[in-house]
């Protein structure tokens, strides 16, 4: 998308005098990414809650500025060229936990999704304790419903609080659209609302259970990420799942395991993570990509879709 320079150069000014020296420019995104790969973010802000997310957003939207809202970088490759237009980094961190005749936690879309599943845990309640592994925010958890062990986010959330051009407004779990690693709010969603939205918090009930079970499952979890993740930076699992097998055994029957393109690699440990060696191009892990889309699909008939997301300017 193109952004014309005067509105840029007016949003620029307009974000200064909120916002100060908070306003990064040029920005690298490798330095807010797991992959700790990315270009340059033109403008970058980190918001502190909603209420400024909200003022920020308005603020681009008057000038006609592209907006990019993440959480912790953990499900996404930025383009070498970056991302044009301004970049929301979402903190907003609350959580809350209230029990009546049920278990309640809602948090802000920012807060850390593994934290709350080790407090949770702490707190003998069963529901999240599959996301301790699982680095990133809730409001990221929520628009790729991640998961894992056989547990969803969308066991979970009850209720999403919500910012769209009309304002601030609560959802149920159901007008989510929840499906495997999908959401309305992530691109290339059916309805593909996508950027348009942004989740503010989240409402998530759980269930009590004996902390002594929940402990040890949670071990259990732990000892089987150790053993099959890879330790160098990634964005987690890249591909989704076939209806018929996990990704990872596709692309290790295709022999791809180990194969490099400049310092990314498919990691030989488990072939559904690319992972960066040292300085890794978002360009080198796009012809990982490839490359294992090609070859499933020619050697299975399989189609790979994508789990995490191209994000910024690939022309
Ligand atoms: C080592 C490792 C292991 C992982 N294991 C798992 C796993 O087991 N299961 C799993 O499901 N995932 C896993 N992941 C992927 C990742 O951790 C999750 O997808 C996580 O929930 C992403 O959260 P985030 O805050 O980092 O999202 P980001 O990467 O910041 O954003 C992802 C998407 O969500 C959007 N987004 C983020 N916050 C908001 C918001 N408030 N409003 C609107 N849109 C928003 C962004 O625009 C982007 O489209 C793993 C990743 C790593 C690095």
């Amino acid at each position: 998308m193109g952004v014309g320079l005067l509105e840029f150069e007016s949003l620029k000014a307009a974000l200064q005098r909120r916002w100060g020296d908070r306003l990064l420019t040029d920005e690298p995104m490798s330095e807010h990414t797991s992959y700790h790969i990315g270009g340059p973010a033109d403008l970058y802000l980190i918001a502190e809650s909603g209420d400024e997310l909200a003022q920020m957003v308005a603020l681009a939207a008057e000038y006609d500025v592209p907006v990019f809202v993440m959480g912790r970088g953990t499900n996404i490759l930025v383009a070498d060229a970056g991302i044009r237009g301004l970049v929301i980094e979402l903190r907003a961190g609350q959580v809350r936990y209230t029990s009546n005749d049920e278990t309640v936690v809602w948090a802000e879309a920012g807060a850390n999704l593994r934290d709350i599943a080790r407090e949770s845990v702490a707190r003998g309640l069963a529901g999240l304790d599959w996301a301790v592994g699982i680095p990133g925010s809730v409001g990221g958890a929520v628009v790729g419903n991640a998961g894992a062990f056989g547990g969803y986010m969308s066991d979970v959330v009850r209720r999403l609080t919500i910012l769209d051009a009309n304002g601030v407004r609560e959802i149920s779990a159901a007008e989510a659209e929840f499906d495997y690693r999908m959401s309305r709010f992530k691109a290339g969603s059916v309805t593909s609302r996508g950027r348009k939205e942004v989740i503010l918090a989240a409402e998530m009930v759980l269930r009590p259970e004996p902390v002594a079970a929940l402990k040890e499952r949670v071990a259990e979890y732990i000892r089987r990420r150790e053993e099959r993740q890879p330790v160098e930076p990634s964005a987690g699992s890249v591909f989704k799942r076939t209806a018929q097998y996990p990704a990872g055994f596709l692309i290790e029957q295709a022999g791809l395991k180990g194969i490099r393109r400049g310092e990314a690699m498919i990691s030989p440990r488990h072939a559904n993570f690319i992972v960066n060696l040292g300085r890794a191009r978002a360009a080198d892990v796009k012809a990982l990509i490839e490359l294992a889309q090609e070859r499933v699909l020619r050697e299975f008939g399989e189609r790979l879709e994508l789990e995490i997301e191209l994000i910024g300017d690939w022309d």
